[in-house]
């Protein structure tokens, strides 16, 4: 997704990039630094109380105008994403903020990623799917969300280069007209559109009984419809879902890309 973007990059833009990370100015130094870059934000996350940036809890019930609601004090993915945007836009670290540049660009980078990941902007009572276990494991994931982090990526057993190469000749073979479409949008946008594809693919594919509105911080606090079983996926699901999760990068690649070129 990263790799994507750096490809995308005005060379203004890329400049920038490449002064804020202390790289040559190349596409592939550029690739290659925002790809590094992009794994910092979960390495910082527990200890810097900013776990809750990396995804929005939308209940199943919930509308696009509830994400206000269910974001106080900015401590949700889409707003943090606006806010790093406009610190790298202003091109000084305001006072009130204790994020350099570099931080605010390497939560960009991770939280872009973040909310194309369609549980990390839903949540039936169950932390984003974390509490449904899956039986059998698929691959290295033990619930629904590790699944959709990452396990659909590796079932299809390219290394993350050669994806990013594929995805990338994919979008180069679109017509402008739909790379700028998909490229449109703001992360309250990106966010809604994340929350409608785990209502469809996820909760309801998988009927998964909706639950009330709440947000267990811990699952043994979550319904028992949810965490009395354990969920068996139907046959084929993974490969099924596959074509979802590109998309959902190939368009994480061109809004970030989009969101650098014009913040810096
Ligand atoms: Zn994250």
């Amino acid at each position: 997704m990263a790799r994507l973007a750096a490809a995308r990059l005005t060379p203004a833009a890329r400049t920038r990039v490449s002064q804020i990370l202390r790289i040559t100015d190349t596409e592939a130094a550029v690739a290659d630094g925002l790809a590094e870059a992009s794994i910092w934000a979960d390495h910082t996350k527990n200890g810097s109380q900013t776990a809750a940036w990396h995804y929005i809890d939308l209940a199943l019930e919930d509308r696009k105008s509830d994400i206000g609601k269910r974001c106080e004090n900015d401590n949700c993915a889409p707003a943090r994403l606006r806010l790093f945007g406009a610190q790298l836009a202003a091109k000084t670290t305001a006072q009130s903020t204790q994020w350099s540049d570099l931080d605010a660009l390497r939560f960009l980078v991770h939280l872009a990623g973040d909310i194309h990941q369609p549980l990390h902007a839903a949540s039936n009572a169950d932390q984003g799917g974390n509490c449904e276990r899956l039986d059998p494991a698929v691959g290295q994931a033990k619930t629904l969300h590790t699944l959709w982090d990452g396990e659909i990526v590796n079932s299809m057993g390219e290394s993350k280069r050669t994806l990013a190469t594929d995805l990338d000749r994919e979008i180069v073979s679109w017509s402008g007209k739909r790379q700028q479409a998909l490229a449109a949008g703001n992360p309250d946008d990106w966010a809604w559109e994340s929350h409608l594809l785990a209502v469809k693919f996820i909760y309801k594919q998988l009927r998964i009984p909706k639950q009330p509105v709440e947000f267990p911080v811990v699952c043994s606090a979550a319904p028992a419809e949810i965490i009395a079983r354990t969920w068996r996926l139907p046959r084929g699901y993974v490969e099924a879902m596959q074509s979802v999760v590109r998309l959902q990068l190939e368009k994480a690649g061109l809004r970030l890309a989009r969101l650098l070129n014009e913040s810096l």
